[in-house]
Formats: structure tokens, C-alpha cells, sequence
């Protein structure tokens, strides 16, 4: 099987791993902060913290944001769950702003007529987590404007979208967000197997969201609220959890962020590949706006389900029949059962829907060769004609 998305792991990857297994850290040391310093000066952020999930840096955000019980958090219902999970995990309520149809990114001006009517009913969110689907940026000038305006935080999570940039503005630059979290798992652009990462530009949410990740603990003398008795002593000061990332996982990402550049040069290769030889099949291809450099993490198709003759399942089914593993990106969240028991229902948010019921991801990751795309082209081919 052909995956959409998967890992690539060289030989140096491999030492970096072995060395550090060798050397006298395994858990968080080290390689962490060599991975944070990386990270931050790659993005042009002032500071990262790596965890052991972008779903808990997600969290541990929303936490060091302030978000609250009472509180709304809004993102797109087209990403995975984890983006409106870490609302309800602080105890906030949750809603959602639909798609724009174009780079299926939150829409700027559905966003701002929601925000219009959330403020005339007093309900407007204390933060917004915007996601950069398939790695294109979402439109930030707008919604950095909006943010003044209404006063919320902006938490990106560009799970998807790590080396892309916007505006001229490297994603993770905290220009027009207060945090950017990415994510490492394997499908992603670079990889730490599990792990994430939260960067900003002010200290003390970075302060805050060091100590959430290690159990609201402290060591630091100089952040002790009272004198430590000897040098066992630390201090919890808060309530925090072990979302800490290992310097084994550290020193693979590190390894990894190395050849970033080059994996997101090989995906735009490819996907131009797709973009030529796909353009007269009866599918909608993915599109890349002229103001941002997009990490291209997925390709998703959509089908034109009234000219072909089979279901959007169907062709799924013969594609991984033979051994395309072609994927969905996403399941509305807002119609998955938890959130529908919340409330929500079909017809919500039409965009997302609508783009859910004709997307296909087709593989795209910088280990397919020229013959994996021409027999994944040549069997989509077949299975639309
Ligand atoms: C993968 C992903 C996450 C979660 O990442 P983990 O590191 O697996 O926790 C969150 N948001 C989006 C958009 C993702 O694609």
C-alpha cells in the first residue's frame, strides 16, 4: 500500500537517536532545548516548548491563554478533533466557524459576521484556533485584525503546516497569533514519532506553558515563592500535567528539521506533478493562493460526484483495493457523535460539509517515486472514467 502521508526516516536520523540512547538523558534534557532553540530560530519566534503531542501543546495553550469554564473557544470543523478538543478540556464551550470553499482554511467573513452577533449577544470567544489545512496558511492579516477588534487570542495550529510561510512571514513567527503549535507525529512534515510544540514571542506565556507541561512544577531559585530549604527542594505552584517530551523524540525531530526545507521543495515537485497530469479528470484540485507558501502536507481532491458514476466511497474502496492508500481529511468535527450529543447537527456549517462529502487525499510525501505517481494517477484515471 501506498500511504497518503508517512515518515522518512536516513541513516543520521538513526546516530542521533543511538547517541543520545547512550548518553545520560533519556527523558526531557538536553536535546530538548537544542530541538526548542532550532525550532524557535528556524521560525523566527522568540521561544518554543516541545511536548509530548500537539494535542497537548494545544492544551496547555488554551490553559496559558487563560481559557477558562464560561469561556468559547471557536476553530474550523475541518481539522481533526484534537483542535476543538483543547477547549473542552479547560472546561470552555466550543463552536465553530465554517470554510471558505477555496482553501477550506476558517472563513474571514463568516468569521466576522459570527463575531458580530456573538458580541451583540455577549458570548464572544476568548480564543480562536485557526488551522492551516493541508499547510496552506489561513488569511491571518484578517484575522489578526479581528482578534484586536474582539479582543480573543489567536492559537495557530499549524499541525500540518510547519515551513510554510505567509505574507513573507514564516508560520511559527507569532506575527499575527499569540501561540503556533505544531505537530511531529509520523504523517506529519517532520517527525519526532510522537511530540509537538508551542511557539510565541512572550515570555511569560512561554514561562507558563513550561511549567504546565511538567506538572506545574518549578526548580527555578528565582521563580520560588518561598526560600528553598536545600537543593531537593522544588515547588509546585500550579496544577499541571507530564506532557513532556523525551530527548530521544527530541533528537530525532532535530535530526529531522534539518531536511524541512527539502521535504516541502520535493511535496511542491510532486504536487505540481498532480496539479498537471490531474487537470482534466473530473476532480477539483487543491489551490495554492499567491501570498503564501503552503507546507503542502496533504493533496485533497474533490470529486465531481455528478459527472462520474461512482460514489465517493466507491472509488476510495478500488483505489485502496489496489494499494493507493488514499484517506479523508476530515470528518466535519462538529458530526462527529461526541459533538452532535453536544448539540451540533448536519447543516451547521455547509462548506465543511459539502467539501467532506467529495474529498479524497491522494498520497503525497517525499518518499514517492516517479513510478508510485504514475500508477497512482493511472489508477485514479481508471477509477473515474
Ligand atoms: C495531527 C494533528 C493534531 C494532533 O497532533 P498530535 O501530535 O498527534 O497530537 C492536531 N491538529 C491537527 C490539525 C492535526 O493534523
Amino acid at each position: 500500500m501506498i500511504p497518503y502521508g508517512t515518515q522518512s526516516i536516513t541513516e543520521e536520523d538513526i546516530s542521533a537517536v543511538v547517541e543520545t540512547l547512550r548518553s545520560s538523558y533519556l527523558t526531557q534534557g538536553p536535546k530538548v532545548t537544542q530541538f526548542e532553540t532550532a525550532l524557535a530560530e528556524y521560525c523566527g519566534a522568540k521561544y518554543a516548548a516541545c511536548t509530548n503531542s500537539a494535542t497537548s501543546a494545544l492544551h496547555i495553550s488554551c490553559l496559558a491563554l487563560g481559557l477558562t469554564q464560561g469561556d468559547w473557544l471557536w476553530t474550523s470543523p475541518n481539522s481533526f478533533v484534537a483542535s476543538a478538543n483543547c477547549g473542552l478540556y479547560c472546561g470552555a464551550k466550543v463552536d465553530f466557524v465554517d470554510i471558505e470553499p477555496t482553501h477550506l482554511n476558517i472563513c474571514p467573513d463568516k468569521l466576522e459576521q459570527k463575531l458580530i452577533a456573538a458580541e451583540r449577544n455577549g458570548c464572544l470567544p476568548k480564543v480562536i484556533v485557526v488551522v492551516h489545512f493541508a499547510g496552506q496558511p489561513c488569511e491571518m492579516k484578517t484575522i489578526a485584525k479581528l482578534a484586536k477588534q474582539y479582543n480573543f487570542k489567536v492559537i495557530e495550529d499549524a499541525s500540518h503546516a510547519i515551513g510554510s510561510s505567509y505574507n513573507n512571514n514564516k508560520t511559527g513567527n507569532g506575527h499575527y497569533s499569540d501561540i503556533t503549535v505544531f505537530s511531529f507525529h509520523p504523517v506529519k512534515i517532520i517527525t519526532s514519532a510522537e511530540g509537538g510544540c508551542a511557539l510565541t514571542n512572550c515570555s511569560k506565556i512561554d514561562n507558563k506553558l513550561k511549567s504546565l507541561r511538567s506538572h506545574g512544577i518549578t526548580r527555578d531559585l528565582d521563580l520560588m515563592k518561598s526560600d528553598p530549604e536545600g537543593n531537593w527542594v522544588y515547588e509546585q505552584q500550579e496544577l499541571g500535567f507530564n506532557y513532556r517530551m523525551t530527548d530521544l523524540q527530541a533528537a530525532l525531530g532535530l535530526s529531522q528539521l534539518s531536511r524541512l526545507d527539502d521535504y516541502i521543495t520535493q511535496r511542491h515537485h510532486l504536487a505540481n506533478v498532480y496539479d498537471e497530469r490531474l487537470k482534466e479528470l473530473p476532480v477539483k484540485l487543491p489551490a495554492r493562493s499567491t501570498d503564501s507558501y503552503s507546507a503542502l502536507h496533504l493533496y485533497p481532491i474533490q470529486l465531481d460526484l455528478d459527472s462520474i458514476s461512482l460514489s465517493r466511497a466507491q472509488v476510495f474502496n478500488v483505489l485502496r483495493e489496489h494499494d493507493v492508500g488514499v484517506n479523508v481529511h476530515y470528518i466535519p468535527i462538529h458530526l462527529q457523535p461526541f459533538y452532535k450529543k453536544l448539540g451540533f447537527t448536519a447543516g451547521d456549517f455547509p462548506n465543511a460539509e459539502k467539501y467532506y462529502s467529495r474529498a479524497l487525499t491522494i498520497p503525497l510525501h517525499p518518499k514517492l517515486q516517479q513510478s508510485d505517481i504514475d500508477y497512482i494517477i493511472y489508477t485514479l484515471k481508471r477509477s473515474l472514467t
